[in-house]
């Protein structure tokens, strides 16, 4: 069962920490939907099998009208093969969110929202330069669950310099309140190319501090536990039986399909990326031609991403899988690998599995790097 992911590539205005790819030009967002559909028509055999989720993502794609995603997913039921119950999430955004979008969002389909909170509060909310108020995420998730959206999923960005500890706990507080089943925690980064990154160099605003950051990791992950969530990838927490299952299957290693301006895809042979930047895509798709580049992964490629997306997960890595799959080589490097982090109680074993300790959790990228083997691309 593989995936498909859209990548709808605009926003109301610029969130001053983001370096994903969009463009706050949206007079656009029709010759998008034009292109996308096109790329649709151009990709239908990319899959090899049936589609299980469906993944509209950005960007904001809650900036589209009702009746333009509807056609987006009527194209994929008409050139994909679509499994009969299929998971369909909408990333939207609070302001995006009332009474009829939402109803028209649950009559195509769509039957999980994410929801791009960020936080309950409005001096983070200023601070990040998010578009939407306090109550229009308090008015966004009570308006979803009245229409009927019981798989909800918010955003949450932790670890910034306004946001006090106290000020975490209310926001956990909230999420209990309104018994949300999935919650994504981010910890702020400052990405190359934002507002952010400039204004720290300007000394105009505070730089993160990475010991609150892993004070609020450990705040947020004790207490989202405690309400029964299962932190079941480093970022991520659900209720039993919510997990996201398009996520689960990324790293899982699932095939996907991406659409859309800088949308991945991977085959489990290659991985390809379409070009970055709006007006070049469009421009290519209405004309019937793909614009991406590729990547073929060799054996050190998908050992590395493995291990990377593993070590994130709750379940961890599997030490008789590495055998098996990768040789005896990678697996005599692994152990060596944790012969020398053994010291450190970064992992607990169950069975075949490895995975990290509640206290190396927040470092999990810096462990997996730790296993990575050098590899050239070809
Ligand atoms: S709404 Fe999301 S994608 Fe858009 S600028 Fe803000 S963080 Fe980035």
């Amino acid at each position: 069962m593989a995936g498909i992911y859209l990548h709808i590539p605009f926003c109301k205005k610029a969130c001053h920490y983001c370096n994903f790819h969009f463009s706050t030009q949206t007079k656009h967002i029709d010759a998008f939907v034009t292109a996308v559909l096109k790329e649709i028509e151009l990709q239908k055999g990319y899959l090899n099998e049936p589609v299980q989720t469906i993944y509209f993502g950005g960007g904001t794609p809650s900036l589209l009208e009702p009746s333009q995603l509807k056609q987006i997913l009527e194209a994929l039921y008409t050139h994909f093969e679509i499994a009969p119950a299929i998971e369909c999430t909408l990333e939207a955004n609070p302001d995006d969110i009332d009474a009829t979008q939402l109803a028209a969002w649950k009559n195509m389909g769509i039957n999980r929202l994410s929801i791009g909170i960020q936080s309950f509060q409005a001096p983070a909310l200023n601070w990040m330069n998010r578009a939407h108020t306090i109550e229009q995420s308090h008015a966004a998730i009570e308006l979803a669950h009245a229409a009927g959206f019981h798989n909800i999923s918010i955003d949450l960005i932790y670890g910034t310099p306004s946001l006090s500890d106290a000020e975490l706990m209310a926001d956990l507080d909230w999420i209990e309140k309104y018994k949300i089943n999935h919650v994504s925690c981010y910890a702020l980064t400052v990405e190359d190319k934002t507002a952010l990154k400039k204004m720290i160099a300007k000394a105009q605003i505070e730089a993160v501090n990475p010991e609150k950051q892993a004070r609020h990791f450990e705040v947020l992950t004790e207490r989202l536990q405690a309400m029964g969530m299962e932190h079941y990838e480093i970022s991520n927490f659900a209720q039993p039986g919510h997990r996201s299952q398009h996520n689960s299957n990324y790293w899982s290693g699932i095939p996907y399909l991406g659409l859309g301006p800088s949308a991945h895809s991977f085959n489990q042979i290659s991985r390809q990326w379409n070009i970055a930047n709006n007006a070049l895509y469009i421009q290519s798709a209405t004309m019937g031609a793909l614009n991406f580049e590729i990547e073929y992964l060799t054996e050190a490629n998908q050992y590395n991403e493995y291990m990377m997306t593993q070590l994130r997960r709750l379940e961890g890595f599997d030490i008789d899988f590495v055998k098996t799959h990768f040789g005896n080589s990678y697996f005599e490097h692994t152990l060596q690998v944790m012969d020398t982090l053994h010291t450190k109680h970064y992992f607990m074993q169950v069975g075949n599995r490895f995975a990290l300790t509640k206290e190396a959790k927040f470092l999990a990228d810096g462990i997996a790097s730790d296993f990575f083997i050098l590899t050239m691309a070809q």
